[in-house]
């Protein structure tokens, strides 16, 4: 009984030295540090654009009724706006805003002409038709690129505003000179927005995609045969780090926060660092790319439409 409860004790120390210090072979893809370069890249185009006379680009960001984690969201994205010098509205409605209100309030904006972009934050309360909302934002306004017709345009391979979460994936894919072209690729995940135009954008580049979701009947089988991975689902751990092939590419889209209030991803870090050659962490991976390519969107928006 006292050797077992040594072993007991012994046991999980051991097994954490060991796969921090001696296993951890993939190299990290620095979200942060990519983004970094991306936004200066964006102010220098503002500056510019500025320096020629011409108007900054505009974001208006709709934040519809109190929920915290919106709130946060939104003001990562005006503080990634005043960075890179564009204007931002930050236009906040009550929870009980009504669906014809909030139209008008998007109609209005459409007709703006110091606004290049519109966001309206989701998740939106329950008594509000989202499809309806997002569809009324002109699509060249569209930066969050959720409109059917910016969505079509990559479907039939001639994107312009780019679905912020993948886009922002494929440049990081681009910063590890990888090109995806004959690779086999699984997307985890199939929501409209991150693993639909997630499957759509490594399409366009000629991987071999395959779509898992809630119905996949063995992920194991095939996240294992994976030369890239990408999971962006919301579970955390769900993806077994002893699946990675070794060599693998590991993207993480996931963010999932926690009991203890840490924040991680849908992949099994530690042990998927032991196999893939290339890993993205949670944070610091894939979130600060969505912010600034929701950025570099405005501005294309900017320059291409106006
Ligand atoms: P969602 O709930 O809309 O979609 C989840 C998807 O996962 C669905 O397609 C579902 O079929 C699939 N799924 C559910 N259970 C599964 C299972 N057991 N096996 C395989 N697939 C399963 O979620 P979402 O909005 O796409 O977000 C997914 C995750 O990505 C969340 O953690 C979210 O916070 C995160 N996210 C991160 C960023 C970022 O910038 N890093 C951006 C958007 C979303």
């Amino acid at each position: 009984m006292a050797v077992g409860t040594t072993i007991e004790k012994i046991t999980p120390y051991i097994s954490t030295s060991y796969l921090v210090i001696v296993s951890m072979s993939a190299q990290l893809i620095d979200g942060n540090k990519i983004a970094a370069e991306l936004r200066s890249n964006i102010k220098q185009s503002v500056q510019k654009r500025i320096d020629l006379g011409q108007k900054a680009p505009g974001l208006a960001v709709i934040l519809v009724g109190q929920d915290p984690a919106s709130e946060v969201y939104v003001n990562k994205k005006v503080k990634a706006c005043e960075d890179v010098l564009f204007n931002s509205q930050k236009i906040v409605l009550q929870d009980s805003v009504s669906q014809q209100d909030l139209l008008a309030q998007v109609e209005k904006l459409n007709h703006d002409e110091s606004i290049h972009g519109i966001l309206v934050q989701l998740p939106l309360p329950e008594h509000l038709d989202a499809s309806e909302i997002l569809e009324k934002i002109r699509p060249e306004k569209d930066v969050d690129c959720f409109h059917p017709f910016n969505i079509g345009r990559l479907a039939q391979r001639i994107p312009v505003l780019r679905p912020c979460t993948p886009y922002g994936v494929m440049l990081m894919l681009d910063s590890i000179g990888q090109d995806v072209k004959g690779l086999d690729c699984v997307v985890v995940g199939a929501s409209n927005i991150v693993g639909r135009p997630m499957a759509m954008e490594l399409l366009l580049k000629g991987a071999t995609v395959t779509v898992c979701h809630k119905f996949t009947k063995d992920l194991a089988d095939h996240v294992s045969r994976a030369d890239l991975i990408v999971v962006g689902v919301g579970i955390p751990g769900l993806v077994k780090g002893e699946w990675i092939k070794p060599g693998a590419i590991v993207i993480d889209v996931g963010i999932n926060r926690l009991p203890n209030g840490k924040l991680t991803g849908d992949v099994e870090f530690e042990v998927a660092s032991q196999n893939a050659s290339w890993i993205t962490p949670v944070p610091g991976g894939v979130g600060p790319m969505t912010v600034a390519t929701l950025m570099q969107n405005t501005l294309l928006a900017a320059e291409t439409y106006s």
